[in-house]
C-alpha cells in the first residue's frame, strides 16, 4: 500500500500553490484533478463552435496581487503576463473615449491627476470623486466603512453621483467583484479601491500573453509522476477522527498523512455529503456568473488592448490577438455579474453584442464578422456578502488532518487568483507548521 505525506485534491490555483510548496519541503504529495487540465476556474479549451483554443474568461490582475505574481515568477511564468505599468484605461461613453489613470505617472497621483481631465464627469463630480479616494487612501478601512450595509449605499452616503458610480465605480467595482454595486459588502469594495489604486506594491495592469492552461504545460511536465488528472474524488474514509484514504472515481483508495480539499466550496460539500459526514451547517455558497463573447473579425477593428465602457450594455472589451501577440482579429467582451444573460440564447447575444461593438469600433459589423462563440460561466465568482462570510469563517467539519485551500476560505481577498494562491499558502505552511519542517 503506497501512502503519501498529503494529497491535495484540485488542480486549481490553491492546489497548485500548495503542491509547489510542499514538494520543495521534500514532501511525497500527490494532486488530484478532475478534469483534462489543470488551473481551476482558469483555463482554456478547445472551443468546437469556433474551433478555436479559448480561455473560459478573460483574467485580469494588478499589482497588489503579490502572491499570485510570486506564483508566475516561481514557475518561470512571467513572461508569459504583459504588465502595464502607468496603465491608461480608455472609458467609451456615448461616442466620446476619456482615459483613466495616466501614461507618465504611476499609482494614485497618476489616477488622481487623469481625473482632471476626465471628460465623462461634471467638475463637481470629479471634486466630490477625488475627495473619497483620498479618504479611501488616507483612512483605515474599518474606520470609514461605518457599517453601511452596502457599497451603493456608501457612495451615496459620501456624496456620491449617479454619474460617478456609472462613469467611474462600476467600471472598476463590478468585474473586480463580478456583483452589483448595490450589493457589494462596503468592506471588500473599499478594501479592492485600496488594492488597485493606493498599495504600495509596484502598480500594474497585468493580461496573461497566453492561454491560461498553458501556463501549467512546464509544471504538469516536471512533476508528471505526481499529478493524476481526470480523476475525480467521491469520498473520504474515516479512522478515529482523522481521514484515512479517499475514493476516486476508479475505484482506487488512496492513503496519505494529511489531506487537502482545494475543490470548490459546493465540490467539497459534496465528498463530505457523499461520505455520510455530519456538517456544521448546511449553506449553499452564492455564486454569480461571467459571460465572454468571443468575436473574430476578417479586418482589424481597433489597436487598443482593452476598453471600458459605461452607459451600455458592453462592459469591458479586450483585444485577445494583440494581448496574445497573435495573427487575426479576436475580441472579447467581458460581462461581469451577468445574471440577465444566461438562459438567454446565444444567437440573441451575439446580435445584441455585435450591435453596442459597432457603436464602438464601426468595423465590427456583420460584413466584418468572421465567427463567434459565447462562453457562459454560471459559478464564476462567489459573492461577497454576510451568509459568503460565514461560511469563509466557518468549516464545514474538522478532522485533525483535513485542510481547506481556495479563494472561498477566509483570506480576506474576495474571489480571485490572489485569494486562491494565498490560500494555497497559508494551507502549506500550516501543514509544514504541523510535522515541523
Ligand atoms: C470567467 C472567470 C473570470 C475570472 N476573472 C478573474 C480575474 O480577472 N481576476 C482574478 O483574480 N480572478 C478571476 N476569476 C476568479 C479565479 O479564476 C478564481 O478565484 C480562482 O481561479 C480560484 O482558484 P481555486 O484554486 O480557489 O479554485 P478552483 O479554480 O475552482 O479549483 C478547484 C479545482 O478542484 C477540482 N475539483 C473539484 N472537485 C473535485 C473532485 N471531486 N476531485 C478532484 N478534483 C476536483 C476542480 O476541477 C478545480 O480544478 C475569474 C473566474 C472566472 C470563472
Amino acid at each position: 500500500m503506497k501512502k503519501f505525506d498529503v494529497i491535495i485534491i484540485g488542480g486549481g490555483l490553491s492546489g497548485i500553490t500548495s503542491f509547489i510548496d510542499l514538494s520543495r519541503k521534500k514532501l511525497n504529495v500527490l494532486l488530484l484533478e478532475k478534469s483534462s487540465y489543470l488551473g481551476g476556474r482558469a483555463f482554456s479549451f478547445p472551443d468546437p463552435s469556433s474551433n478555436e483554443y479559448i480561455d473560459n474568461g478573460q483574467h485580469v490582475i494588478v499589482g497588489a496581487c503579490e502572491e499570485y505574481v510570486n506564483l508566475m515568477k516561481s514557475t518561470n511564468n512571467m513572461k508569459n503576463f504583459l504588465e502595464i505599468k502607468n496603465y491608461q484605461v480608455p472609458v467609451f461613453k456615448k461616442n466620446k473615449v476619456s482615459l483613466l489613470g495616466s501614461k507618465f505617472i504611476s499609482g494614485s497621483i497618476g489616477l488622481l491627476s487623469s481625473l482632471l481631465f476626465y471628460k465623462h464627469l461634471s467638475f463637481w463630480d470629479k471634486k466630490k470623486l477625488i475627495q473619497c479616494l483620498l479618504k479611501i487612501k488616507f483612512r483605515n478601512v474599518d474606520s470609514i466603512a461605518n457599517n453601511h450595509s452596502n457599497f451603493r449605499d456608501w457612495l451615496d452616503k459620501n456624496g456620491q453621483s449617479e454619474d460617478s458610480i456609472k462613469y467611474f465605480w462600476d467600471i472598476i467595482l463590478k468585474p473586480a467583484l463580478n456583483q452589483e454595486i448595490e450589493t457589494i459588502s462596503t468592506q471588500y469594495a473599499l478594501f479592492v479601491i485600496k488594492q488597485t489604486f493606493f498599495s504600495n506594491k509596484p502598480q500594474f495592469f497585468g493580461l496573461p500573453k497566453t492561454n491560461l492552461s498553458s501556463l501549467w504545460t512546464d509544471f504538469e511536465k516536471r512533476n508528471s509522476s505526481n499529478i493524476l488528472k481526470k480523476t475525480i474524488v467521491k469520498k473520504i474514509n474515516l479512522e478515529k477522527k482523522k481521514i484515512k484514504s479517499i475514493i476516486t472515481n476508479n475505484g482506487d483508495e488512496l492513503f496519505a498523512e494529511c489531506f487537502v480539499f482545494a475543490t470548490q466550496y459546493s465540490s467539497t460539500i459534496k465528498i463530505l455529503k457523499d461520505s455520510n459526514i455530519q456538517l456544521s451547517n448546511d449553506y449553499k455558497l452564492e455564486t454569480s456568473p461571467i459571460l465572454g463573447i468571443h468575436f473574430w473579425f476578417k479586418d482589424k477593428i481597433t489597436d487598443q488592448r482593452f476598453l471600458a465602457s459605461a452607459g451600455s450594455e458592453i462592459q469591458w472589451i479586450f483585444n485577445v490577438s494583440k494581448n496574445h501577440n497573435k495573427e487575426g482579429n479576436h475580441v472579447v467582451i467581458s460581462q461581469s455579474a451577468s445574471n440577465k444573460w444566461m438562459n438567454m440564447n446565444k444567437n440573441t447575444i451575439k446580435e445584441i453584442f455585435l450591435k453596442e461593438l459597432e457603436f464602438i469600433y464601426p468595423l465590427a459589423n456583420h460584413e466584418n464578422l468572421e465567427k463567434y462563440t459565447i462562453v457562459k460561466q454560471k459559478d464564476a465568482t462567489f459573492l461577497c456578502n454576510k451568509n459568503n462570510e460565514y461560511i469563509r469563517n466557518n468549516t464545514p467539519v474538522d478532522f485533525e488532518n483535513l485542510y481547506y485551500s481556495g479563494d472561498w476560505t477566509d483570506t480576506s481577498w474576495p474571489s480571485t487568483m490572489e485569494g486562491a494562491v494565498i490560500s494555497g499558502k497559508t494551507t502549506s505552511k500550516k501543514i509544514l507548521d504541523s510535522i515541523k519542517r
